[in-house]
């Protein structure tokens, strides 16, 4: 039997926040709109076997992921047997078998992958749950307005084999204000599609939003929305941000989304610099003074980019410190000069709270739009999750 030793950081899961995050969501929610919880890119980092339990317990009974690898993981990791499970894009046809046995619902964008389902779901005798994705302007997937008839028509004939569990888009950049015109347009074109389904079959389940969508346009809700980023604590975006603490009324520093995420480590090694030398690699840190520098076990490996190089900064003692020199593959150095008794084993928090101070997401390099997407799922999954 092998010791089990803990990695040199973990990721914290705090249940109190997502279910302040879901509650608050909940709360937006127009008439009875479900919520399924997106879980791709590894739950947003969050870790997806971690993540979808606590979810559960949170009353999400929903789940959206990316691919049929990521459904097996989803469907392994659900206590509640009620729990649905759907794949919003890649699927083989060799997945199909699969998905089908287990009820795991999957979109189409594609005639063909629509005829392999039919053929598969008739001969393993259980029907596919399938969720049709109608093009609407973002053209990425989806089927093409000249396609629709002939589309529910298929459908229809083979309503033994397959059970059209939804009708769905994704509204594109509904967290910017200036795709508004955009989203207007998808908006119609999917009213559109809604209204030819209903001449062929009973109407479905009709979902399109994501998280900013949900939030800014509440009447573009349907009767699902796909949530990824909110739930997690995080805005879409600065301007889906200000435009609910605007419309609420809210304070402006005030945030109704708590973070769920926290990664830590440790000190590992301390150290005494002497003016004048150079810290670490080459000469990218010159110590200016008489310094003390702590050594993390945390690094570009890990998902701590060289891109913080000498920017950078953790939580030691609820205080920041900055990382001097390069971001090493399993190292960084930070600057710990003005704290007392620090010492090796004291904790470091690299994303997260501690004491009154806050690392955001944010802070891993320059304020864009969709940073926080990339830099969540970029954690390695090899980090343990660990839910508090
Ligand atoms: C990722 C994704 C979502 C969730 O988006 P958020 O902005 O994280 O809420 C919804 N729908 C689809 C199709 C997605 O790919």
């Amino acid at each position: 039997m092998t010791p089990g030793f803990l990695q040199p950081s973990v990721i914290e899961l705090d249940k109190a926040a997502l279910q302040n995050n879901i509650l608050f969501l909940k709360n937006r929610a127009e008439n009875g709109v479900k919520i399924s919880s997106v879980i791709k890119g590894n739950a947003y980092g969050h870790g997806i076997s971690s993540f979808l339990p606590m979810a559960e317990e949170a009353g999400i009974d929903h789940f959206s992921v990316f691919s049929a690898n990521e459904a097996e993981i989803a469907t392994c990791s659900k206590n509640n047997p009620d729990t649905k499970v759907m794949i919003m894009g890649m699927i083989r046809d060799e997945e199909l078998e699969w998905a089908i046995l287990n009820g795991v619902e999957f979109y189409v964008f594609e005639k063909e992958r629509l005829k392999s389902a039919a053929a598969i779901a008739q001969k393993v005798g259980k029907r596919a749950s399938v969720h049709l994705q109608m093009e609407t302007g973002m053209n990425r997937t989806g089927f093409d307005e000249h396609d629709w008839e002939a589309l529910f028509r298929f459908v229809k004939k083979n309503e033994g084999a397959v059970n059209v569990c939804g009708i769905c888009t994704h509204f594109a950049g509904a967290e910017s204000v200036a795709n508004f015109y955009r989203i207007q347009n998808q908006d119609a074109k999917l009213r559109k599609a809604i209204s030819i389904a209903q001449k062929f079959i009973p109407l479905p389940k009709v979902h399109a939003a994501s998280s900013a969508a949900y939030l800014t346009y509440p009447e573009k809700q349907f009767d699902m929305a796909r949530i990824g980023i909110a739930q997690y604590g995080f805005w879409p975006s600065r301007e889906t941000y200000m435009y609910h603490m605007k419309s609420e009324k809210l304070d402006q520093g005030s945030d109704p989304l708590k973070r769920v995420l926290t990664w830590k480590s440790e000190i590992m090694s301390l150290k005494e610099v002497e003016s004048g030398d150079f810290i670490g690699y080459g000469n990218v840190y010159l110590a200016g003074k008489n310094m003390k520098i702590a050594t993390v076990p945390i690094g570009y490996t890990h998902g701590f980019g060289r891109n913080l190089t000498n920017s950078g900064y953790v939580l030691i003692h609820g205080e920041r410190c900055g990382v001097v020199g390069l971001v090493n593959m399993n190292m960084i150095t930070v600057n710990v000069s003005n704290l007392e008794n620090v010492k090796i084993g004291d904790e470091v928090v690299l994303i997260g709270r501690q004491g009154d101070d806050e690392i955001t997401v944010a802070s891993f390099g320059e304020m864009t739009n969709n940073l926080n997407y990339e830099v969540l799922t970029r954690l390695p999954t090899t980090i343990p999750r660990i839910v508090c």
